[in-house]
């Protein structure tokens, strides 16, 4: 079966007799192939190319799909059934889309309907599973588009928001008394009136802040005034209005009483009597009402502030770039951290908006903060979108939408940015290329963004620019081998110099017995000095939790978890054990239950420790952690940045989380407590990881003028990367690199492809990884087949792993004919009766 993307117009225009029109869809499920309807015949001017439509699948279930193709071909095995509602009149996926989704499918091993329901924010997926919710923000009474009569009974049905009632999809339909009805429910959610979810997890509790107004026959300095006489004799009650007013200007400033005041700002103030407050609401001076509160402040959208002028270095970078897009469609930009990359982006983007295109630009996870959205909403407006991995679906699909309808020509987001319904694109940035949270890991498609947006830049004509301050080796290498143009920029902005990095031997000061617990006294030394200067510190450990191990230290027994072949952690502030990989958790053991003792103890550190052990030494600092225990709310990562960043907190200690992009005027010291953990990591890109994560790091120190300073504690101070991380030099660290990869065989000079079989009986698991590897090495030849084997982690969430690592020649024939013998040698497997229950996973440029 093909694809006919190009397919435009579906009806012959002068069609004589009844034509039969099947159509191909893309189901957002994992399954091999495409699956063909039935156009019923009335409905044959319906079909739109990329649109929704609605199909049964399986006894029961209905669900919506993309439409891939339309033709008059029946499909040759199966009685093709008709399609049962059209939802969309226009693409909600773009030809381009398509293209690139393809291309992912293939390129990542996977299929279209993964990439499909990877793309898709849940809201556009439409299944007999759905539920509908009134949306947070919806009021009927001001609602900007009127209802319409069917619109109207589901609306009654909902209640009101605080009910935070849902209905099934079957409800909807009883209610209607129609089997198409997602139409309806289409528009419901166009008009913002509902939203939809799937999981009842998902359901959106809605967070609503009870506030009172000034009723508005008050308003007016008439009316107050004799409201004043009307209350003289009941001082309580005239308290609570004095206090109102004094916060809220509601004669000056009309809209200012009609946002109010919370309520708790009166009931809750112990000058005030609380039963006042709710007589003056009883009897109709104040006005009760509720506010929904935003979960992602923003800024309002609208443009206040022009690019900053670009230094003669930027300037210069911005032409070099501008030159190498004549001749070639790639750059990377390689500036040291705190050049002021962003201020380049910003220009390119302005140059890119002015020619008429659409901009994408990413940003790993961790790094799209308050910080750069408001930075760029300050430049670009309400042009600019932002797509984000803890946005609700519903603020997804106004992305999506946004997009599509062009209100949105920029956009800033994370990996999955990639989906959106771009058709245009002039130009797109990757801003810290090298980051490995680029990559998807789990689910398919195992994408790399990166690797996504240039294909995505060659599909649509766009320029891409790479930037970062320690290019991905790759990425590099590419470069200099003349396929992307190379600009570096290699001095920071304004006086800011580079920090000056120093090692601390740790087994040295161990042995001398200077160590307090995990702090030399060099390191020590340095934070008081800076807290002293008022100067902030970040403290880098690989290593969140209270300590990696806890171990019994009669009989040396180890806490493991119930589904991973791993230890568990211990958190100290939930006094728990817990699973880094399956979430697993238990109680802290207090007795050894192998031996009875009660000598468990601790081995080993991590992020909670250090912090803790601060707090105890330095009782005047004031201390913050940063990683994916305490950020696990919404807002919190950016509440902790923000803390920060105003100086209420001296010192912040955490995970890598703050090694990335993040530009802090009044950090002066740097320290990273165990490097050593961080190189000694079994994987061929250990070193590259570290030189990134010690240069990340280190480059949030001293950047408003202030010189910085590193402190990196280690055990063995002679390892070679830290001569490269001190000499600040990544040319001279990439060739030690790019010789190393050579002369093993690691990409680039290759690719990899790593097979990963799961299953839940240990034994079956190893029989099926042994038959793939078989299959791999008749097919690819027993050299570009390394395993199978079991990983340092052999078990995962009850699953027992085996690994298999494919190394090829990286000519794309080679790859090419590689994947399709990959996917028979998983067919031969996947065919066997016994090996039924076993997934095989491949992942195409594992990171
Ligand atoms: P990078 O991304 O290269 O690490 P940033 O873009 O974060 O660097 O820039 C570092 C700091 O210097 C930021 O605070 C930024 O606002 C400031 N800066 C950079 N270039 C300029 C400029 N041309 N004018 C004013 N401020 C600038
Ligand atoms: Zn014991
Ligand atoms: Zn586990």
């Amino acid at each position: 079966m093909t694809l006919a993307l190009d397919f435009i117009s579906p009806t012959p225009a002068s069609a004589p007799d009844r034509v039969t029109l099947f159509v191909d869809v893309i189901l957002p499920l994992p399954l091999p192939r495409l699956y063909t309807y039935r156009v019923p015949f009335e409905l044959n001017d319906n079909v739109v190319i990329g649109g929704r439509v609605i199909v049964q699948f399986g006894a029961k279930k209905t669900l919506s799909c993309i439409v891939a193709a339309v033709h008059e071909t029946p499909p040759a095995n199966y009685q093709a059934k008709y399609i049962l509602e059209f939802i969309d009149d226009a693409p909600v996926v773009t030809q381009p889309q398509l293209k690139l989704f393809r291309w992912m499918a293939d390129y990542y091993l996977c299929t279209l309907g993964e990439v499909i329901n990877a793309a898709l924010p849940a809201a556009l997926k439409l299944s007999s599973e759905s539920r509908i919710q009134l949306h947070p923000g919806f009021a009927r009474e001001d609602n900007e588009y009127p209802l319409t009569p069917q619109e109207g009974i589901i609306v009654d049905a909902l209640g009101t928001v605080s009910d935070g009632k849902a209905l099934t999809f079957t409800e909807v339909g009883d209610l209607l008394g129609i089997a198409s009805f997602h139409k309806v429910i289409k528009s419901l959610m166009h008009k913002d009136v509902i939203f939809l979810f799937e999981h009842t997890a998902d359901k959106y509790a809605p967070k609503v802040l009870k506030k009172v107004r000034l009723a508005h026959r008050y308003v007016s300095a008439g009316a107050l005034e004799e409201l004043f006489n009307v209350l003289g004799s009941k001082p309580k009650q005239l308290d609570a209005l004095l206090h109102y007013l004094q916060r809220v200007p509601v004669v000056q400033n009309e809209h200012a009483n009609h946002a109010g005041l919370e309520k708790a700002a009166l009931t809750s103030s112990p000058r005030l009597s609380a039963s006042a407050v709710n007589t003056l609401i009883k009897n109709g001076v104040l006005e009760q009402f509720d506010q929904i509160v935003s979960r992602f402040p923003m800024d309002d959208g609208t443009a206040t502030q022009p690019n900053f002028d670009l230094t003669a270095a930027q300037l210069a970078a911005r032409d070099e770039i501008m030159t190498h897009f004549g001749a070639r469609d790639i750059a990377l930009l390689h500036g040291v951290t705190g050049s002021g990359k962003t201020e380049i982006y910003i220009d390119l983007i302005q140059q890119a908006l002015a020619g008429g295109g659409q901009v994408l630009y990413l940003l790993p996870e961790i790094a799209l903060t308050a910080q750069i959205v408001t930075r760029l909403l300050r430049v670009f407006g309400a042009r600019l979108g932002v797509y984000h991995s803890k946005f609700s679906d519903n603020e997804r699909v106004e992305v999506w939408n946004g997009v599509l309808g062009g209100r949105f020509q920029v956009v800033v987001g994370v990996r999955s940015a990639v989906f959106l319904p771009f058709d245009n694109l002039a130009l797109i940035i990757v801003d810290e290329e090298h980051e490995s949270s680029y990559k998807q890991y789990d689910p398919a498609p195992r994408y790399n963004a990166r690797e996504v947006a240039l294909m995505m830049g060659s599909f649509q004509g766009a320029k891409v620019l790479l930037g970062s301050a320690t290019p991905a080796v790759e990425t590099y290498y590419q470069a200099r081998q003349g396929r992307y143009g190379l600009v570096t920029l290699s001095k920071r902005f304004g006086e800011a110099g580079m920090p000056d990095v120093e090692l601390v031997d740790t087994r040295k000061a161990r042995e001398q017995k200077t160590m307090h617990n995990h702090f030399s006294a060099e390191l020590l030394g340095e934070i008081e000095r800076k807290l002293g200067a008022q100067e902030q510190v970040i403290l880098f450990q690989n290593r969140r939790g209270y300590s990696p191990v806890v171990a019994c230290d009669d009989c040396g027994w180890i806490p493991k978890c119930a589904n991973c072949a791993v230890s568990l952690s211990y958190h100290k502030h939930s006094h728990e054990l817990r699973c880094h990989y399956c979430g697993y958790h238990e109680s802290m053991v207090v007795k050894c239950p192998a031996c009875g003792s009660r000598a468990v103890k601790t081995v080993g550190f991590g992020t909670e420790k250090i912090e803790d052990d601060l707090k105890i030494m330095l009782p005047q600092a004031n201390v913050q952690r940063m990683d994916l225990d305490t950020t696990r709310a919404k807002n919190s990562y950016q509440q902790i940045i923000s803390d920060f960043e105003k100086q209420n907190t001296n010192v912040l200690v955490g995970t890598q989380m703050v090694t990335k992009g993040l530009d802090f005027a009044n950090v002066s010291l740097v320290g990273i407590i165990n490097a050593d953990s961080i190189i000694h990591y079994p994987d061929f890109r250990a070193h590259e990881r570290a030189y990134q994560m010690f240069v990340q790091v280190s480059g949030r120190a001293g950047r408003k003028g202030k010189k910085g300073k590193v402190l990196i504690q280690t055990a063995d101070p002679t390892q070679v990367i830290f001569d490269k991380v001190m000499r600040n030099d990544y040319e001279e660290f990439y060739n030690y690199e790019i010789t190393q990869r050579h002369e093993h065989g690691y990409p680039p000079f290759t690719r990899i492809i790593k097979m990963t079989v799961k299953h839940v009986e240990q034994g079956v698991g190893e029989k099926a990884a042994i038959l793939l590897a078989q299959e791999l090495v008749e097919r690819l030849g027993a050299g570009a087949v390394l395993g199978p084997e079991a990983p340092y982690i052999f078990r995962i969430r009850n699953f027992f792993l085996q690994e298999i690592t494919i190394k090829l020649e990286r000519a794309h024939t080679v790859l090419r004919h590689a994947k399709e013998q990959i996917g028979a040698a998983m067919d031969v497997v996947r065919d066997q009766k016994e090996f039924k229950q076993a997934r095989l996973v491949a992942d195409v440029d594992p990171m």
